[in-house]
C-alpha cells in the first residue's frame, strides 16, 4: 500500500454516495492520479465543514491523501467551485449525471487520464455555459466508445476504405460504409448522410475549441437513435442516468 500525503491536485466531482450513518464517497476525477473515490468521514453531519466537498457538479483544487489501495481522503478544497447552471437546471443535470457516469464505466480507478479529465470538465463548462447538451453528449459518447473497446471506423468505408461520399453506418460492421457497399449489411441504420457526417466529426471535433453548436431538430432526433443502437449493441450498458433522460423526453420540457 503506498500513501501519497498532502497532494495538491485539480479535480471534476463525478459522483457521491452515501456510506455508513454519516459519511459519503465521493468519485473525483483528478487530474494527476485519475479516478480516485475519497472517503469523507463525518460529512452528514450538520456541523461539517467539509460537505462542499461532496457536492455534485463542482470542480477545483483539492488537498489530500492518495491511497494506492482502497479509500483515499480530501483534507481541504481550494477555490472549489459549482456550475451554477447545471445545479440548477433539471435536464443540464440529468445530461452531466450521465456523461459522469459514462467516464465512472470507461476507466477504472486510479490510472491518470489527463486529457480525459479536460475533456470532461470541458463538457461540464459548455452545458454550464448553456451549449447544447445533447449534442456535447454524442460529443463525448462518440469519443469515449475508444476507451470502451469498440472504436468504430468513422474514417473509411470499412469495406473498400472510401473516405468520400454518401455513407450510413453499420453496427455488425462497426463503422461508415459507402453507398456503393449498403449491400454489405441489410441492417444498415439508414441514417440522412448529414448525420454519419456528425458523427464522423464527433469523432474528431476538439471540446476545447468548440465555441458554439447549432445542428437541426431532424439530425439530432437521428444522432440519438443512432448512439443509442451503438450503445445498445457494441457497448452494452444502460446507466440509471440515461434512462432517466430517456424518460425525461417524454415529458416535453
Ligand atoms: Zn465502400
Amino acid at each position: 500500500m503506498t500513501l501519497l500525503r498532502d497532494q495538491t491536485f485539480n479535480g471534476l466531482v463525478l459522483r457521491n454516495q452515501d456510506y455508513r450513518e454519516n459519511d459519503q464517497l465521493v468519485h473525483i476525477f483528478t487530474d494527476r492520479f485519475g479516478i480516485i473515490t475519497f472517503w469523507l468521514r463525518g460529512v452528514k453531519k450538520a456541523k461539517s465543514k467539509q460537505s462542499y466537498l461532496a457536492l455534485p457538479f463542482t470542480y477545483g483544487k483539492y488537498q489530500g491523501t492518495i491511497n494506492s489501495q482502497g479509500f483515499s481522503y480530501l483534507n481541504d478544497g481550494l477555490r472549489v467551485q459549482q456550475f451554477a447552471q447545471i445545479a440548477s437546471d433539471i435536464k443540464l443535470n440529468a445530461y452531466v449525471t450521465y456523461l459522469n457516469d459514462l467516464v465512472l464505466r470507461a476507466f477504472g480507478e486510479a490510472k491518470p487520464q489527463l486529457q480525459w479529465f479536460r475533456r470532461l470538465t470541458q463538457a461540464s463548462k459548455l452545458i454550464n455555459q448553456g451549449l447544447d447538451p445533447e449534442i456535447i453528449t454524442n460529443i463525448l459518447e462518440i469519443q469515449l466508445l475508444e476507451p470502451f473497446g469498440v472504436a468504430p471506423n468513422l474514417k473509411a468505408c470499412v469495406i473498400g476504405g472510401e473516405t468520400r461520399g454518401i455513407f450510413d453506418y453499420s453496427i455488425v460492421l462497426s463503422g461508415i460504409i459507402c453507398q456503393k457497399h449498403w449491400t454489405a449489411d441489410e441492417h444498415r441504420l439508414q441514417l440522412l448522410p448529414k448525420t454519419v457526417a456528425y458523427l464522423r466529426l464527433f469523432a474528431q471535433v476538439d471540446l476545447l475549441r468548440i465555441g458554439s453548436i447549432k445542428v437541426d431538430h431532424r439530425i439530432k432526433g437521428q444522432l440519438r437513435q443512432a448512439i443509442d443502437a451503438i450503445y445498445r449493441d457494441s457497448v452494452g450498458i444502460y446507466p440509471k442516468s440515461k434512462k432517466f433522460i430517456d424518460q425525461m423526453y417524454h415529458w416535453h420540457i
